[in-house]
C-alpha cells in the first residue's frame, strides 16, 4: 500500500510498505478521507513536540475496516492508558502515557493505517466521509467549548474565522451563546458569511474592551491574545485554543488584567473519545451548512506541492481521498 512518510524537515517521501500484523487491541482501517490541517502544515516545515520521524501524518481520519463492510469509522487520534488517574476522570487528552496517531504513531496519509480498535467511533448513515474526517478538529472545538464552561446567552468572541474558529463558533452557538466571530482578514471573514446568516454569528469590527464572557483564540497571533483579554468582562474567561507563535511583548499588562478583573486563563488541547462522539452527532445536525469548509480535495500524491499553501492558512479544509473510496 502507499504511505507518504515525512522524513525530514519539508521532505516527503511516498512509499510502498506493508503493515505489520495487527497485535490483539489493533484493526487495520482503509483510510477513506483524511483532512490536512495546519498542525500537519506546520510539521512539515518545523517539527512538533509530540513528532517523532520519520512518520506518516495525518490525524482527522476517517475509514472503513474489512470486518464490518460498508460502515464508516472516525478515528479519535489518541491511545490512553485508561488506569490513571486522568483518564479515570475522563480527560483522557491529558494521560502523561497518551500516543497520538500522526504524531507518534503512522497516520492516514497512507492508504491503510493501524489503529487501536477503542479508537474507533462509527459515522451516522448520511455524513460523507469528508465530512467525517472534519469529526476530529470538531470534537477539539467541543472540547474548547466545554473547558470554558460556556452557558446560555453568554457573550462569545472567537479570533480566527478558519476552519476551528468555525467549528468553535458552532459548538458555542449550540450551547446557547451569542457568538462573534473576528480576523483580520476581511476576505477570510466574507467566506463564512452564509453560515454566520444562518446561525446568528456576529462579525464585528469595534473594539470594545470589556463586552465579552468568554474569548478564544482560534490563530497563533500572541496580540489577539492580548486584545483578547482587554476585551473581556471582569471575571471572564480566556480559552487558549490554538498553540502561540509568539510570546505577546508586554505580559506584565496581561498579569494585570488577569488580576484586578478576576479574569480566568483556560488551556484546551485535543479531544476526547466522548467528544469525537458528540462531533458526529452535531455533523449529522449541522453538516449540510459545513459543506463550504471542504475547500479542496486532492490525491496523496499531491500533498506534497499542496503543503505550502496550507502553511499560508488562508483557505479552509483540504481533504485527502482514494481511489475507490466511499465518495
Ligand atoms: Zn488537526
Ligand atoms: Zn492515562
Amino acid at each position: 500500500m502507499k504511505a507518504l512518510l515525512l522524513t525530514g524537515r519539508e521532505q516527503f517521501e511516498l512509499v510502498e510498505r506493508e503493515l505489520p500484523v495487527p497485535e490483539d487491541h489493533e484493526v487495520e482501517v482503509k483510510v477513506e478521507a483524511v483532512a490536512i490541517c495546519r498542525t500537519d502544515a506546520k510539521m512539515y516545515a518545523s517539527g512538533h513536540r509530540d513528532l517523532v520521524m520519520p512518520r506518516v501524518l495525518g490525524h482527522e481520519v476517517c475509514g472503513t475496516i474489512d470486518e464490518a463492510p460498508g460502515r464508516l469509522f472516525a478515528l479519535w487520534p489518541g491511545r490512553a492508558c485508561g488506569t490513571c488517574s486522568a483518564c479515570q476522570s475522563g480527560r483522557e487528552n491529558l494521560c502523561p502515557e497518551i500516543t497520538i496517531t500522526g504524531f507518534h504513531r503512522d497516520g492516514g496519509f497512507a492508504e491503510r493505517l493501524m489503529v487501536p480498535r477503542s479508537s474507533l467511533i462509527e459515522v451516522p448513515k448520511g455524513i460523507s466521509p469528508s465530512m467525517a474526517a472534519l469529526a476530529e478538529p470538531f470534537a477539539c472545538a467541543i472540547h474548547g467549548v466545554k473547558q470554558s464552561s460556556a452557558r446560555r446567552a453568554d457573550r462569545v468572541l472567537i479570533s480566527g474565522a478558519g476552519t476551528l474558529g468555525i467549528l468553535l463558533a458552532l459548538a458555542a452557538f449550540n450551547r446557547g451563546a451569542h457568538v462573534v466571530l473576528t480576523d483580520p482578514d476581511a476576505h477570510k471573514l466574507a467566506r463564512s458569511a452564509a453560515f454566520r446568516n444562518r446561525y446568528a454569528v456576529g462579525a464585528e469590527e469595534v473594539d470594545v474592551r470589556g463586552s465579552f464572557d468568554i474569548v478564544f483564540n482560534a490563530t497563533a497571533s500572541a496580540d489577539t491574545l492580548v486584545s483578547g483579554i482587554r476585551r473581556l468582562a471582569p471575571g471572564g474567561r480566556y480559552c487558549l485554543f490554538s498553540g502561540l507563535t509568539g510570546v505577546p511583548e508586554n505580559p506584565v499588562t496581561i498579569f494585570s488584567e488577569l488580576h484586578y478583573r478576576e479574569l480566568e486563563l483556560i488551556g484546551s488541547y485535543g479531544c476526547t473519545r466522548q467528544e469525537i462522539r458528540e462531533a458526529l452527532r452535531l455533523l449529522a445536525r449541522y453538516g449540510h451548512d459545513l459543506d463550504f469548509l471542504i475547500e479542496h480535495t486532492i490525491t496523496l500524491e499531491e500533498v506534497p506541492s499542496a503543503m505550502k499553501q496550507l502553511l499560508a492558512g488562508t483557505g479552509f479544509r483540504t481533504i485527502v481521498i482514494f481511489e475507490g473510496s466511499m465518495h
